[in-house]
């Protein structure tokens, strides 16, 4: 069955095709990144806006790079949420406007249930799994019994693990977003400082950023009062430290807690180099199977969502035309 999907929750304009869950047709990603970029940030009124300009015509690329007709469809599946309202009803629209047209059945999809399908479109996921989602506004770890079947196992109690390498890379004068800055930066440096791990209570699966933050942002403060300054190198690469032995250990944990051997990492801090490393390392160690995305599909995409999507559409969990974008979706 072929499947198109469509991503509009924050700053991607996306449309894609997928056949039978797992085999990628097309993939059309149009980023705003640069948009954004001299706000520091994503603006969701210029997001909206420029989703409406680019919205149709990505849907139609991807149906021509696809050499699919609209006819030739089982579904049309679109990220329900969460993300940016005004983003999301762009995307929301659309679907519902060419499912009625076209007299497709319509699919409301779940971004982070999307983010982990990603690993789906490279090898087949294999049951029961966990994951470990981390990207600009969620750090989760998701058990999945079965294809469309979701347990959260922790999340974070502030802020996300991406949200903590924008905002970090924002007081080191690095450009938005950070993630990939700091990635490169810490290549440079070596992790001597001393930063904290939030552990949380033992056996906690949850996470905890912002004492991190906080704890960069008072040693940055603190030796420029003295009048001297740190290696920046050496401070992006303690702080990625510090965020991975956290993100890893904890999925780690999670895997055995639920006795499975397969792990798949998801979200766009998935793009992070030594967190793929050190995950790798750790579940070689650890006899785990480990699924880790493509960089393409590590962040926002349409083709993610068209795969979750194909599982709720064999699962008859179908939405009617009065599907509403919803910013504060709950997976489970
Ligand atoms: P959500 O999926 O929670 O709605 P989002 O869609 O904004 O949030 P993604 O697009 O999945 O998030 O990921 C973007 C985040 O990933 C940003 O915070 C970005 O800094 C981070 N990121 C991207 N590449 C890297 C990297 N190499 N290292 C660390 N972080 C990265
Ligand atoms: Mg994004
Ligand atoms: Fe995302």
């Amino acid at each position: 069955c072929l499947v198109l999907g469509i991503e509009t929750s924050c700053d991607e304009t996306s449309a894609a095709v997928v056949e039978n869950g797992h085999i990628l047709k097309s993939n059309l990603i149009s980023s705003q990144m640069d948009v954004h970029r001299r706000f520091g940030g994503v603006v969701p009124e210029v997001a909206s806006r420029r989703h409406v300009e680019r919205v149709t015509q990505i849907i139609q690329q991807a149906l021509d790079e696809a050499e699919v007709r609209l006819t030739d469809l089982s579904a049309v599946t679109v990220t329900q949420g969460p993300g940016l309202v005004g983003a999301l009803l762009i995307g929301v629209s659309a679907a519902k406007a060419l499912s009625f047209a076209a007299g497709l059945p319509l699919v409301g999809v779940h971004h982070i249930a999307g983010h982990i399908y990603a690993s789906h479109l490279v090898e087949p996921l294999q049951f029961p799994l966990v994951a470990l989602v981390a990207s600009g506004g969620h750090t989760e770890l998701i058990y999945m019994p079965d294809h469309n079947r979701f347990e959260r196992l922790g999340k974070t109690r502030d802020d996300a693990a991406g949200e903590a390498f924008d905002k970090v890379a924002r007081v080191l004068d690095l450009p938005y977003p950070g993630g990939p800055h700091i990635d490169r930066l810490a290549k440079e440096g070596i992790a001597t400082l001393d930063l904290p791990r939030a552990w949380l209570e033992p056996d906690s699966l949850d996470f905890s950023f912002s004492g991190l933050k906080s704890a960069v942002i008072n040693l940055l403060h603190n030796t420029r009062q003295r009048g001297e300054e740190l290696n920046k190198a050496d401070l992006a690469a303690s702080f990625q430290d510090s965020v991975v032995e956290v993100l890893v250990e904890k999925a780690i944990r999670a895997a055995k807690m639920k006795g499975v051997s397969e792990l798949v990492l998801a979200g766009g801090v998935s793009a992070n180099s030594h967190l793929r490393e050190s995950l790798t390392l750790r579940c070689k160690e650890e006899g785990l199977h480990l699924r880790v995305p493509p960089l393409k599909l590590c962040t926002d995409n349409a083709a993610m969502i068209a795969a979750a999507g194909t599982y709720r559409f064999r699962d008859g969990q179908l939405a009617g035309l009065n599907l509403n974008a919803e910013p504060n979706l709950s997976l489970v």
